[in-house]
């Protein structure tokens, strides 16, 4: 919550009312409240909750409904209940699928039954002679009434027991060891009434009255304070509002402020550069190809720089897309780049597209970290004089010292290893960009330009994702595989059939095929799952189990056992590039049977040949993970095939697997992945910068995202940096929120 402003009436109203209360603002501290504890005051500092402001934004999790305690004599079957009495027996029950404890309560009224499931354990706490408060739906059972699993308290002793409850809703704050959340409301309580009437609305009453939705102070109330379910979920409606309407307000003023500020060369682009460029490529591009390619020229012949964002499943050809782009801008005599996440990708990528070139004039060359201090210094040289007209590279591209003559395309592959602040970074590299409003009496010529930008990903990214990290850019989806491409047939194998496994692959190596094995680490238990590139996703080995073989050992096995006399190589992140260059060009032309490989060769490694890929300790992988490595193989016209080699010893482990055996659709794959592991731990969400949603859900809230973004842009159309004095306090709060990591600094 944002530092309240001193309130023009405050003054009189502590004349009024000359109590503490009323001189309390969202500023004081909590040390200054009466009936704050000392204890719950540290155990608050330690939620980072120092003052009043920060207790009114410390929002509860969910809310509760209380029913009011009633006699047991007087409970009624069918409803949820709460009732309270002395423990007379308690009995576990061994039978049956579930083991239970079964408990009787009594009061001076009548006997209650409970019940719980799996509950054996519960003998520790539910003994006879011990008070208990329970809650739960009431069952009429036999003759008499029964609870199963009721939620339940223990009272102590029968003096000091809490009042007879009355119905209402309880609000269920984060809690912590040190501070549970019913001292949490009491905190709340001693504040909510003078601290609500410092609450200031960055929204006009008019506006939130259109949309159905609370002011802020009232809002506030319902969060902490509700009447009722219904009003604590109008509260959270309205403050989830505020949440994404001003996160999308930021992401659209930027977005508005490079458009209009910033300036990328308008492509040429005509039919017969179309023709010329497509003469380069070596297939038909297919029509879902083409649609994105039409979206892509769109972009790029305005000097608004592009900012899309291209999803395709792997092996959807996206390549094609990207080398149709770098190819406009090399057509207008400008520069284009592409960067990829590893040096091995860009040096495969720099051999395809230099093979597709060949007979044309376009100067291509490939900078990465690796190649010597020389060629690198050519490299920069060439592209600052302009002697080169496309580069490859990796990161080493966003270093010091690379500066272009004039690059007015980048496109960024396999976006999910490159973060936000990457990409801005980026746009910052086409020469001296030069700031100031478009469209004006400004000449246009003696700047420099930004450059348009494609970033590509086969990570598809549910909508409500894409709207938030990357709410600035604008998207475009490669639907299906070219022609030629055949799902890859997966299967699920535990540990203890490897051996089988092994034998099948072998009689296909036999045939002239090749493999790929993968596993989690270079050398399996020695580093305890830490290759690098595995760490993104990589899990941990499960406790009380043996780590199986890294990369070196499972080559070695192989080459000794089921693949003796076959030709294996070794592939990872920790040969020299030049090793592993070498490696991937002998299993390319075939003179290497099978690779033995880490997640390395998750991307863009195109072998067709290859039709047969294992993966050993699958269950350390992410399902995206998976599939991207799965996408290595079904390149060809032969039936490939991807074996999994998982513990299931865990059911999600089990139904993880499961879930990419089952689905060949990276889309399905990737909502499946944000059900499992939520939103944080996808695509760098949480290294993006962007501060967590509290009291906003995705994706259950996506209409109301999607509301908050329609009236964003409708806003920033009206008044697109904020400035009138109305807008002061939404665009401070704005700022402090997001100012940061989207880099609103410049903006207005
Ligand atoms: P992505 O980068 O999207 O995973 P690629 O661009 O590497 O996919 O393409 C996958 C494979 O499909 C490559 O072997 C590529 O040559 C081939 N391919 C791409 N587009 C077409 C097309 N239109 N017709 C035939 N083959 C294609
Ligand atoms: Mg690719």
């Amino acid at each position: 919550m944002d530092q309240p402003r001193p309130s023009s009436d405050q003054g009189s109203r502590a004349e009024r009312a000359p109590e503490r209360s009323a001189s309390l603002s969202l500023t004081t501290v909590l040390g200054e409240i009466p009936g704050i504890t000392p204890a719950r005051r540290r155990a608050l500092a330690d939620l980072g909750v120092t003052k009043v402001g920060h207790l009114m934004a410390y929002l509860p999790m969910r809310h509760e409904q209380l029913e009011p305690e009633t006699p047991i004599g007087e409970l009624a079957a069918g409803r949820l209940v709460s009732a309270r009495g002395t423990v007379a027996a308690v009995r576990p029950v061994m039978m049956g699928r579930k083991p239970r404890l079964e408990a009787a309560l009594m009061d001076a009224t009548g006997r209650l039954d409970l019940t719980w499931f799996n509950g054996l354990y519960l003998r520790e706490t539910i003994h006879p002679g011990v008070r208990l408060r329970v809650m739960g739906k009431a069952r009429r059972f036999g003759r008499g009434l029964q609870i199963a699993n009721p939620k339940f308290e223990i009272l102590g002793d029968e003096e000091n027991e809490p009042e007879l409850r009355q119905g209402r809703v309880r609000p269920v704050y984060p809690a912590s060891e040190a501070i549970r959340s019913e001292a949490i409301e009491l905190c709340v309580g001693r504040v909510l009434g003078p601290a609500l009437a410092c609450v200031e609305d960055h929204l006009g009453e008019a506006y939130v009255r259109e949309r159905d939705l609370p002011g802020l102070a009232e809002a506030y109330r319902m969060m902490h304070a509700p009447a009722s379910l219904e009003e604590a979920a109008a509260g959270r409606r309205r403050l989830a509002y505020d949440e994404l309407l001003l996160m999308q307000l930021a992401v659209q003023m930027k977005r508005a402020h490079l458009r209009r500020t910033l300036r990328a060369p308008a492509l040429r682009w005509s039919v017969e550069v179309d023709r010329r460029i497509r003469e380069l490529i070596p297939f038909p591009l297919t029509v879902a190809q083409d649609a994105v390619v039409r979206e892509v020229v769109e972009d790029l012949r305005q000097e608004i720089p592009t900012n899309r964002l291209i999803q395709g499943d792997v092996g959807s050809g996206k390549t094609a897309v990207a080398l149709y782009a770098l190819l406009m801008a090399a057509a207008t005599g400008h520069q284009g780049a592409l960067m990829v996440p590893t040096e091995l990708l860009a040096e495969q990528h720099g051999a395809t597209l230099r093979s597709m070139l060949g007979a044309s004039s376009v100067r291509l060359d490939v900078l990465t970290a690796s190649r010597s201090a020389a060629d690198r210094a050519s490299v920069r040289t060439r592209l600052e004089s302009g002697e080169l007209d496309l580069v490859v590279g990796t990161h080493a591209l966003l270093t010091e010292g690379v500066r272009f003559r004039s690059l007015a395309v980048t496109v960024i592959d396999e976006q999910h290893r490159f973060g936000v602040a990457q990409r801005a970074l980026l746009r910052e590299k086409g020469g001296e960009a030069v700031e100031g409003e478009r469209g004006g009496t400004e000449p246009r010529s003696g700047g420099g330009v930004t450059p348009h930008v494609l970033v590509m990903t086969a990570t598809p990214i549910p909508r409500t994702l894409a709207l938030t990290l990357f709410g600035d850019l604008d998207i475009s989806t490669i639907r299906g595989l070219p022609p030629g491409r055949r799902p890859v047939a997966t299967r699920v194998v535990p540990p203890e059939r490897a051996l089988e496994v092994y034998a099948y692959v072998r009689k296909r190596l036999d045939r002239g095929e090749q493999a790929y094995v993968v596993a989690p680490t270079i050398d399996g238990a020695a580093e305890a799952g830490a290759d690098m590139f595995a760490t993104s996703e990589g899990r941990g080995v499960p406790a009380g189990r043996e780590a199986r073989g890294g990369v070196r050992e499972v080559a070695s096995e192989l080459e000794r056992g089921a693949f003796a006399g076959k030709r294996v190589g070794v592939l990872h992140g920790r040969l020299s590039a030049e090793a592993r260059d070498a490696t991937i060009a002998r299993f390319r032309s075939g003179a290497i049977d099978a690779l033995v490989c880490t997640t390395i060769i998750e991307v863009g490694v195109d072998v067709p040949n290859a039709t047969v890929m294992v993966v050993e300790q699958a269950e350390r992988f992410g399902l995206a993970q998976l599939h991207q490595l799965r996408g290595r193989v079904g390149r060809g016209s032969k039936k490939s095939v991807c074996v999994l080699i998982g513990d299931s010893a865990t059911p999600e482990a089990a139904h993880r697997l499961k879930a990419v055996a089952e689905s060949a659709d990276g889309f399905a794959l990737a909502e499946r992945d944000l059900a499992l592991r939520g939103p944080g731990e996808i695509l760098g969400l949480r290294q993006s910068g962007m501060p967590p949603l509290k009291a906003a859900a995705l994706p259950g809230d996506l209409d109301l995202l999607l509301a908050a973004r329609r009236d964003a842009a409708a806003w920033i159309e009206r008044s697109r940096t904020l400035s009138s004095a109305g807008e002061a306090l939404l665009k401070r709060r704005l700022l402090k929120a997001h100012g940061p990591w989207i880099g609103l600094a410049d903006v207005g």
